[in-house]
């Protein structure tokens, strides 16, 4: 677009800050995309270790069959074993490697942990357990005790195996069961499995050259080390007071636990490639009085509002009012600016000027808090807000104002070498105590790769293979071959803001489908081939639309690294979005012909 008559009106020039994106994404474009990474295992497979629960006790090979096998004791287990279980199915099971209930909330116990999206409607199922967080965003420790308290109320911890990892699952045509084998001896049948393996499980490291023989000490951010730092989830981390430490990777996770860091360390280098957007944060305490008032259904009602605000629609009232919502606000303010309504064709237009103004925003606050201006500069995010996780904290910022934090740009390029004793960066070596990476986890790579384990369905047909050049399913949740599998995914299902809500979506679905199943004797269940073929076809058909958006984005895990993967479009969700994605499974069950299903008896 260039610079109209309308838009002088402007206080940025569109053309210069798109040409200012390009530049940036430039910099940071590698041949080796994700391929960069160095993966947890072999000499780097203590840094998956539980460091919050003892070893596994040894216990006996489990023999016995469920009707239902959940995969995952995270909100994707835990809300379809609460959904379950409301519908009467009772012999369920969860199978989870962590030592409890939580999933992300389980492992990510960093100082200032905490959910981003507003609690009230990120936290499942509080309408049911009459439960109202906290604060508008929740800390970690009171999300991990919800999680308990959601695996208590539904009875989830009878016959769950917890720190047990699936090795492996095969189908058994002749008993018509899953035969799921575990590393603590388990081979288990299930008549149904929910595979609810979550998609950041897998932490990754940075491929950095000479990572291996760094000698001090370090941990990743999923795995806290206490022991060493000090102090709790709330920060006080009074061990690291005479400790140089250096922090690798400034992501969500990292903006979240930088602030304590700083505040604790006797000094603390954050080595940055790119900058994160911060916007305001706003955290506050539930106001008992509103808590009080809520009526049945409360929750349900929010977080369509929030799904219909973020997924663009026009709402009359706001209730989450956050940063979330802002974008869409922005929006409609834009175009009202434009003196019309919004033309359809216009929309991606729009919704880029109203991009570039949040931005502007974002980067202006940069310059509002941060006192070195040279800082500052390195500090703006300069690239599409939607291209990186967007991020909300209100001290981060200032944090680079304290004189023992030092922040070390890398231009784009990252930190080049380890050596045993520190890190090398923009050509200069940094002596350091401690390393942590907060590099985040795997995405792009294969489904079972990081599940952990592969699937061999009827047949003998193996999951890594059918899926090897792109995911086949009928609406993310089912897979010819597979029979009697579900999987809780976005991936060519629906993808929400508020992830929980899409996994709830997804787990009443499928306790329909195995109430179906129960009460009509259906044996197995398992999508015909042209029902898969059709579906597999709409999903490409519809993600082609966000394809340039992508390509011009800065690398990260939302666009595989910048490098366009040929599977991408076809893993991608639904892209007409999450609410018509939503009405369409619901359209399915009022139809209650089970459309599509294959089903024996
Ligand atoms: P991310 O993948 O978002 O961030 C990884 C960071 O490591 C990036 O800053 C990346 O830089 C950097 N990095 C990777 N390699 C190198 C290198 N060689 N040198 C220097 N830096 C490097 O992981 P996070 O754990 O931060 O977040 C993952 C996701 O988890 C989030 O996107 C979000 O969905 C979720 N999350 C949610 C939270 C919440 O709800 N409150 C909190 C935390 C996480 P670059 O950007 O250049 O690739």
């Amino acid at each position: 677009m260039t610079m109209s008559k309308k838009t002088t009106q402007l206080t940025f020039d569109p053309d210069a800050l798109r040409q200012k994106y390009r530049l940036e994404r430039d910099k940071r474009l590698r041949p080796d995309a994700n391929a960069q990474y160095q993966s947890v295992e072999g000499d780097f497979s203590h840094f998956v270790d539980d460091p919050y629960i003892d070893s596994p006790k040894p216990r006996t090979g489990l023999r016995d069959t469920v009707d239902v096998a959940i995969i995952g004791g995270g909100f994707g287990g835990l809300i379809t074993g609460a959904r379950l279980k409301e519908a009467g199915f009772n012999d369920i099971r969860i199978i989870e490697k962590g030592g409890d209930f939580g999933g992300t909330w389980y492992w990510n116990r960093y100082p200032g942990a905490a959910c981003d999206t507003e609690s009230y409607i990120y936290l499942p199922l509080c309408d049911e357990l009459g439960f109202v967080p906290k604060e508008k965003y929740a800390h970690a420790p009171e999300i991990l005790a919800h999680s308990r308290n959601i695996a208590q109320h539904y009875d989830l911890y009878r016959n769950a195996c917890l720190q047990t990892q699936v090795t492996h699952m095969a189908w058994e045509d002749d008993n018509k069961l899953w035969r799921i084998t575990t590393d603590r001896g388990d081979a288990m049948g299930a008549r149904f499995v929910i595979m609810s393996n979550g998609p950041l499980n897998r932490p990754k490291l940075p491929g950095i050259v000479g990572i291996e023989r760094y000698k001090g000490h370090t941990f990743h951010t999923s795995r806290w080390d206490y022991d060493y730092t000090g102090g709790n989830a709330e920060g006080n981390l009074a061990r690291l007071k005479d400790k140089r430490v250096g922090i690798i990777g400034t992501g969500a996770t990292a903006v979240q636990c930088i602030p304590h860091l700083g505040a604790a360390a006797k000094a603390l280098y954050v080595f940055q490639r790119t900058p994160s957007s911060i916007d305001v944060r706003a955290n506050r305490p539930t106001d008992p009085d509103w808590a009080k008032a809520l009526t049945p259904g409360w929750q349900k009602t929010r977080m369509e509002n929030f799904n219909a605000l973020t997924s663009g629609r026009v709402v009359e009232e706001d209730l989450v009012m956050d940063g979330w919502t802002e974008i869409i606000r922005n929006l409609i303010s834009m175009a009202n600016y434009r003196g019309k309504n919004i033309d359809p064709s216009e929309i991606p237009k729009l919704m880029e000027l109203a991009d570039f103004q949040k931005m502007e925003q974002i980067r202006a606050r940069v310059d509002e808090l941060v006192e070195d201006p040279e800082t500052a500069e390195a500090l703006k995010p300069y690239y599409r807000q939607f291209c990186k996780r967007p991020c909300f904290h209100d001290s981060y910022l200032q944090t680079f104002n304290r004189p023992n934090v030092f922040l070390v740009d890398t231009q784009g390029q990252g930190v080049s070498a380890m050596t045993e004793t520190g890190v090398i960066a923009r050509g200069q070596t940094f002596d350091l105590d401690c390393v942590i990476f907060a590099t985040g986890f795997e995405v792009g790579t294969s489904y079972t790769r990081r599940a952990g384990y592969d699937l061999v369905g009827r047949n003998g047909i193996r999951l890594s293979e059918k899926w090897a050049d792109g995911i086949r399913s009928l609406y993310g949740l089912h897979s010819q071959g597979f029979p009697n599998v579900f999987f809780m995914s976005t991936a060519q299902g629906g993808f929400t803001t508020n992830f929980p809500h899409a996994m709830d979506e997804s787990a009443q679905h499928i306790a329909y489908v195995l109430d179906r199943c129960k009460t009509e004797g259906i044996q197995t269940i398992e999508p015909s081939q042209s029902a898969e073929d059709a579906w597999v076809d709409e999903i490409i058909r519809l993600s082609r639309i966000s394809e340039s958006f992508q390509a011009e984005c800065t690398p990260g895990y939302y666009n595989n690294e910048g490098k366009p993967n040929p599977r991408s479009v076809q893993n991608s969700s639904y892209g007409k979005g999450p609410i018509p994605f939503f009405s369409r499974l619901e359209a399915w069950r009022k139809a209650g012909k089970m459309e599509g299903l294959e089903r024996t008896y």
